[in-house]
């Protein structure tokens, strides 16, 4: 049986691949087409809800016998573009080299839509259906783009269709040696998003008299070094306090202390880790004068804000100010995205934890938080109650290999790990909504 698991798999990545679906302008009707007909011929209801024909959402539904909790299988079919000159092999060629599936979106995140599809497919039309409670497979379109037209569009306009208990979505599950350990990420918790930017005045000027003038992008300088030299204090949100415990080194005060245990066990980890803890701010754009021979009168810094789960506007001011202080500047934020997050035990991270134990023993499961945001985000907003977790799990590649594939060139997955995650998703889709 997980043979065939795999050999579907890779075939509808293969094909998934295959159809590009780069963001923008997405064009994900085919894609969404090709998996509609494979999940209504397995006894799905299907519906293909869209604010536009061209990019429509797939909402696929298997009724259980009695009431019970809903569980989704989410996904989204876009992907990021790709630059074909800097990879090795075409990027939508699904070419399979070594038991190694080639292709953009191999990882984010077509192979978990192959997986979940193939392992949803598998349950149906084996005669499976839900003892009690529903599953829904939720494939949508637009996330790389900000879900507007996806995730967004479709919570907003048809909340009945996707409303949900637990739901498992992309996020973490490629494992990570840590001290003699192999961990598997389960991800809890998404990071808000605070982008801005900050201001400053001076007096224009010939630049040949810098003197007579009042450069404003000198006055960025002392705040581009506060931003070198401190960190904001850190806000430990429950995702890493939990994560920190099973990484041996629980939070007792100070965060710093436990910080630097990881560090000194692996720094690479610590680097990740770090992040968890609370604010992080990242200058990324500097503009000044239009012209090489004007002293400017005003500059501009631009600033990746990242916040914990659940902090507001307010707090992260505070946390800002900190750091560049509060005087010589203007600041005005250009983005605010609450972050938000699923409590780190629940019978949805019993059922992963109890999966990987059995399939492989000895190898541990721990929360996790990106400092980024997904669907997943999107979802915990519509439905407070719902668990929405991102697990995809891999073995044959570490998350230190395969993040870095993420959006980048060379995009690639072990066909392994796809049977590995389809199985995971068809073993805990029958725990959760009974054999
Ligand atoms: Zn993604």
């Amino acid at each position: 049986m997980a043979g065939d698991l795999e050999r579907e798999t890779t075939e509808l990545l293969q094909q998934l691949v295959r159809a590009n679906t780069v963001n923008p302008p997405g064009n994900e009707r085919a894609a969404q087409e090709h998996l509609a007909a494979l999940l209504r011929d397995a006894g799905f209801e299907v519906e293909l809800l869209g604010r536009t024909d061209e990019r429509p959402n797939l909402v696929a539904r298997l009724r259980g016998m009695a009431e019970g909790p809903t569980l989704c299988l989410l996904s989204h079919v876009d992907t990021v573009l790709a630059d074909a000159q800097a990879w090795q092999r075409d990027p939508w060629s699904g070419e399979v080299v070594d038991g190694v599936l080639w292709g953009r979106g191999a990882q984010d995140m077509k192979g978990q839509t192959a997986a979940e599809v193939t392992a949803a497919i598998a349950l149906a039309r084996s005669g499976w259906r839900p003892a009690h409670g529903a599953l829904l497979v939720v494939v949508v379109v637009d996330e790389e783009s900000g879900g507007e037209e996806g995730a967004v569009w479709l919570t907003e306009h048809h909340p009945d269709a996707v409303r949900c208990d637990l739901l498992l979505n992309e996020g973490a599950g490629a494992v990570f040696p840590y001290d003699g350990e192999r961990m598997y990420g389960v991800c809890v918790a998404e990071k808000g998003i605070f982008r801005f930017t900050v201001t400053t005045e001076g007096v224009a000027g010939h630049a040949g008299t810098p003197w007579l003038g009042e450069n404003a992008l000198l006055k960025l300088v002392p705040l581009l070094q506060a931003i070198a030299d401190r960190r904001p204090a850190f806000d430990l949100t429950d995702p890493p306090r939990a994560l920190l415990a099973e990484l041996g080194v629980p939070v007792d005060g100070d965060p710093a202390a436990a910080l630097e245990a990881v560090r000194a066990r692996d720094p690479v980890l610590a680097g990740f880790v770090e992040p968890m803890l609370g604010v992080t701010l990242a200058p990324t754009i500097v503009n000044a004068s239009e012209k090489i021979n004007v002293i400017p009168s005003r500059a501009r810094l631009k600033v990746d804000c990242r916040t914990p789960p659940g902090m507001g506007e307010e707090q992260v001011r505070k946390r800002i100010a900190e750091v560049l202080g509060s005087d010589g500047y203007t600041l005005e934020f250009t983005e605010k995205v609450v972050g938000n997050a699923s409590p780190t035990e629940s019978r949805l991270m019993d059922a992963l934890r109890g999966w990987v134990a059995r399939e492989d023993p000895g190898a541990r499961v721990v929360p996790t938080m990106l400092p980024a945001f997904t669907d997943s985000r999107t979802f915990r907003d519509a439905f407070p109650e719902c668990v929405a977790y991102g697990f995809f799990p891999q073995r044959e590649m570490t998350y230190y290999e395969a993040w870095p594939l993420v959006h980048s060139h060379d995009e690639r997955i072990a066909t392994a790990d796809l049977g590995f995650a389809a199985r995971c998703y068809r073993d805990v889709t029958k725990e959760l909504l009974g054999a």
